[in-house]
């Protein structure tokens, strides 16, 4: 289990590991908590062979810098068929992302960017089929509206493994509706 860290604003800064997590408690570092979700964390034992125990809520907000994440969502393979639920947009079928690639709707060679806008999670077949094609001229319409994340939605793809709790606080900020899920 990660846990979602935001900053005294609210807004997220980090996956941190329960490890961290506990020493910004101790640190008395933990403004507040947020969610449902909680893990019970057991320390060392005292002298009297007491175990110390420490809970940690599944989101966290503490003090220290602001920092705005909004601009850098780095477009890798990995966020970009995440963002597409590893769906090919030209056929709508779900693969393995090891056999997904990236498209580039309006094509490299025609000057077609590579930004968040510009690109679409494909299966090998349908990039081949659509080569260096805008899909109006393929005949191959897009299924969603290829979209740049923002910084909520970027956690949602930094992470495959998130609790209910933290999806739901980070999806009541998704700006684009799409049939986003908690995968395995
Ligand atoms: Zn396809």
């Amino acid at each position: 289990m990660l846990i979602l860290r935001l900053n005294k604003a609210g807004m997220p800064q980090d996956w941190i590991h329960p490890e961290q997590a506990a020493r910004l408690y101790c640190q008395d570092k933990v403004l507040f908590e947020l969610g449902h979700d909680s893990r019970l964390l057991r320390g060392g034992h005292n002298r009297l062979g007491i175990q110390s125990t420490l809970r940690l809520a599944s989101i966290i907000a503490c003090d220290g810098k602001v920092t705005d994440l909004s601009g850098k969502v780095a477009l890798t393979n990995r966020y970009l068929f995440r963002r597409d639920n590893d769906i090919c947009l030209y056929c709508g079928q779900r693969f393995s992302p090891r056999v997904l690639t990236r498209d580039h709707i309006i094509p490299r060679s025609r000057g077609g960017k590579n930004i968040w806008t510009n690109v679409a999670t494909a299966c090998r077949r349908c990039n081949h089929a659509k080569a260096a094609r805008t899909p109006e001229e393929a005949g191959m319409p897009l299924l969603a509206v290829p979209f740049r994340p923002n910084v909520y939605e970027r956690f949602y793809l930094m992470n495959r493994r998130i609790l209910a709790d933290q999806m739901s606080f980070l999806a009541s900020h998704f700006s684009h509706q799409r049939d986003w899920q908690v995968q395995d």
